[in-house]
């Protein structure tokens, strides 16, 4: 089995937030046996490997990626039921709207919220992708995965795979230790759709369906550029720039803000609103980089360089951070730097 490779990609076409230097090279697979020859290719040319979906939650340096992009492209879809619950393997090629629009379609609840989001199925347990009221955590099963360095298939239940507000292992102590190849569900049939964000609830008043919670969902994120547009240069971002803060209960009890307890007896205050009040602005532009014009929290990329996107980030953590004392955290992969995350926005 051979590799098709294609030298010299322009990553900028290839991520949301248009910026980023050029791979040394790219190829696809499409199951796990010509994922292994790109892999073993790679080890023998002393490449490094970056598994890339859709390109919307990377911050690509202005170097590039010096080695391989793998892209995985099974878009597979196998269904099996059980009682009232439909079990989902999808490859992790497939567009992850598309995967919600089929299920909403399909009258499967529990990934409804979650419309709208860009990206690829095997993205989404990365960050346990969020918005609306639901995080995917909520519905996957276990995760199908190819070890990088083995070669060896495996397949990792949920629970190991330590699923917390836009976090997992995969995007920490896993972090290029696996290609994830199919993500398995359960979804519930026939189920009532999630409401419980309160501006979606209002939204789509009584007798909601899962199609009505979609819609509302879309038209919602469309009003913020957080659905992908060619036409709108706001949507041009890696969605939400910073994670919304867990703090400690009392922590700037004194400042009147949006908070949100959680599980954990922690507290979430919105990232937006410490970004606002610490004086920066939605429209925004900062030299290649900018503000969202209809979200404070999405930077853009206004034809970069990336340079000017990753100062752009510093000096708004620079700024709460002096406003509000808070360390605000990059929801974004950055990759292709020689500095670590903390060491580039300071
Ligand atoms: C307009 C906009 C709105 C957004 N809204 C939301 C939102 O509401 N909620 C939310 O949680 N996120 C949101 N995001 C962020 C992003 O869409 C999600 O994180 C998404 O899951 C990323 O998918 P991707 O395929 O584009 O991943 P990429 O950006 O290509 O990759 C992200 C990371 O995952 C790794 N990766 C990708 N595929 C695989 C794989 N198969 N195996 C192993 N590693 C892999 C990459 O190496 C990289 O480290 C938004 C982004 C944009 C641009």
């Amino acid at each position: 089995m051979t590799v098709a490779l294609t030298e010299g990609v322009d990553l900028r076409g290839w991520t949301t937030l248009h910026l980023g230097g050029p791979a040394a090279a790219m190829t696809e697979a499409s199951d796990p046996d010509q994922l292994r020859v790109a892999l073993a290719l790679a080890r023998e040319r002393d490449w490094p490997v970056l598994v890339l979906g859709g390109g919307s939650n990377l911050v690509v340096s202005d170097a590039g990626w010096d080695g391989l992009v793998i892209r995985y492209t099974d878009a597979t879809i196998e269904r099996t039921d059980r009682g009232d619950v439909a079990h989902l393997r999808v490859g992790a090629g497939l567009g992850w709207d598309a995967l919600v629009a089929r299920t909403v379609g399909a009258g499967l609840a529990g990934l409804e919220c979650l419309s709208g989001i860009p990206g690829r199925v095997g993205a989404a347990p990365i960050q346990n992708v969020g918005a609306y009221g639901q995080e995917v955590v909520q519905t996957i099963e276990a995760v199908e995965a190819v070890e990088r360095a083995t070669g060896e298939g495996t397949l990792i239940p949920a629970s190991e795979c330590g699923f917390a507000y836009r976090d997992s292992k995969f995007k920490g102590a896993w972090r290029d230790r696996y290609v994830i190849t199919a993500v398995r569900f359960a979804l519930t049939i026939g189920g009532a759709p999630t409401l419980r964000y309160p501006e979606l609830a209002k939204a789509v008043g009584e007798a909601p369906t899962l199609a009505s919670v979609r819609e509302h969902v879309l038209r919602i994120r469309a009003g913020k550029s957080m659905v992908l547009d060619p036409v709108d240069p706001n949507s041009r971002s890696a969605g939400s720039f910073f994670t919304n803060p867990l703090v400690a209960p009392g922590t700037l009890a004194d400042v009147d803000m949006p908070r949100w307890p959680t599980d954990d007896g922690r507290v979430k205050l919105s990232a937006a609103w410490l970004i606002d009040h610490a004086g920066f602005a939605k429209g925004e532009v900062h030299g290649g980089a900018g503000i969202s014009a209809n979200h404070v929290l999405a930077l853009i990329g206004r034809g970069g360089p990336t340079a000017d996107l990753v100062a752009l980030a510093a000096t708004i953590r620079a700024g709460v951070r002096e406003a509000y004392g808070i360390t605000l955290v990059p929801e974004p992969v950055f990759v292709g730097f020689d500095r670590t995350v903390d060491e580039l926005l300071g």
